[in-house]
């Protein structure tokens, strides 16, 4: 159980943990259960408003626990295309971004897992940020309670790790938020529609397979040659292509899942002819589908080095592009620039003043 300042972190507790808190404070067990639905079913994150739960026991836990992970800061909405940004703080003050897409028949919810990251994607406004710190499992879950609470639960059909920070180098704490999105008891979303996204730390790939969760995965590919992909996220020094290519084949047969390749396009370094053969080659080896994704600029962040150097690929280079791929038979969609307006879209998740 995490300790944030001076009391306990009841968010992001299993309902079989929560009862085990409560019976290690001498309460009895089923009180655990009572709190989860409050949280879990009608988002009450005030023991006051607990009626259940004795007037004693709510003064006890308002003493030594919290529900409050996050504190909502602020909420912006692109106009272009009802993209909605909240920007969150954490109890030591951090700050983090999450985002609601809302697309045909759903609505997704993109989560964070750290404060910045540490991988320094070239493309990406969060590895501009630096890393700070891993996010608590808490932290992640009420990233989605607080969505909630703005947009109503039914409304938040699917999630996407793909927010700030690496879910795979904050391995516990995205594995313990799983059990709580799963957790069928609850509005749980369901293994289908949830997405883990990573830059590819292959060994924890392997792991995730075996953890038995059976999440859709995506990698961001990027490229599909070492020095290239190298250079614009050195990751890939750590962990090459080719393992992680590995450690996909192996989560793709056990958890019996496509793979999902994102592509930023990036003018003149991965939207050329030997890179639609690449990805031929690559997506014959893999049950897989590609994602194209226009670059969004990060000028807001004032890159310095190969960042300040991104360009976007024209539009309609990246249409032909894709439709060339699909000429080959593979499953390919062309993502939209969702709330590039508020900076909301993929890789501008930052905040600027950290
Ligand atoms: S793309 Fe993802 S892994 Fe890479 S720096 Fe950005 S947040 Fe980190």
């Amino acid at each position: 159980m995490k300790k944030i300042t001076s009391k306990y972190e009841l968010k992001g507790l299993t309902s079989d943990d929560l009862s085990e808190y409560l019976e290690s404070i001498g309460e009895p067990k089923f009180r655990g259960q009572q709190i989860y639905n409050w949280v879990y079913d009608q988002l009450i994150f005030d023991f006051n408003k607990m009626k259940n739960l004795p007037l004693s026991l709510r003064e006890k836990l308002e003493k030594t626990s919290t529900l409050n992970s996050l504190n909502f800061t602020t909420y912006v909405k692109s106009k272009n295309s009802g993209t909605a940004k909240f920007l969150f703080s954490t109890q030591d003050e951090k700050k983090i971004e999450t985002v609601l897409i809302p697309e045909k028949g759903r609505n997704t919810l993109c989560i964070s897992t750290q404060v910045g990251c540490p991988l320094d994607c070239k493309f990406c406004a969060t590895g501009l940020m630096g890393y700070k710190r891993n996010l608590t499992a808490g932290e992640i879950v009420d990233q989605y309670l607080l969505a909630a609470k703005e947009y109503g639960l039914e409304n938040i059909t699917n999630i996407v790790f793909m927010g700030m920070g690496e879910p795979l180098l904050n391995f516990t704490n995205t594995i313990n938020s799983l059990k709580i999105f799963t957790d069928e008891t609850n509005a749980g979303l369901g293994r289908n529609r949830i997405t883990i996204s990573t830059a590819g730390i292959a060994p924890k790939i392997i792991e995730l397979a075996d953890s038995g969760f059976r999440v859709k995965l995506a990698l961001s590919l990027h490229s599909c040659f070492e020095d290239i992909r190298s250079k614009i996220m050195p990751i890939n020094e750590k962990y090459s292509l080719e393992s992680v290519i590995e450690a996909l084949k192996y989560y793709a047969k056990k958890t019996k899942t496509k793979i999902t390749f994102e592509y930023t396009m990036l003018k003149g370094i991965n939207d050329r002819k030997e890179d639609i053969a690449a990805l031929v080659k690559l997506s014959k080896k893999i049950p897989s589908k590609i994602n194209i994704i226009p670059f969004n600029s990060i000028k807001h962040m004032d890159p310095g080095g190969i960042s300040a150097e991104l360009e976007p690929t024209s539009y309609d280079k990246i249409v032909a592009f894709a439709e060339e791929l699909k000429s080959y038979g593979l499953t390919v969609m062309l993502r939209d620039t969702q709330g590039d307006d508020i900076a909301a879209a993929c890789g501008q998740l930052a905040v600027k003043h950290m």
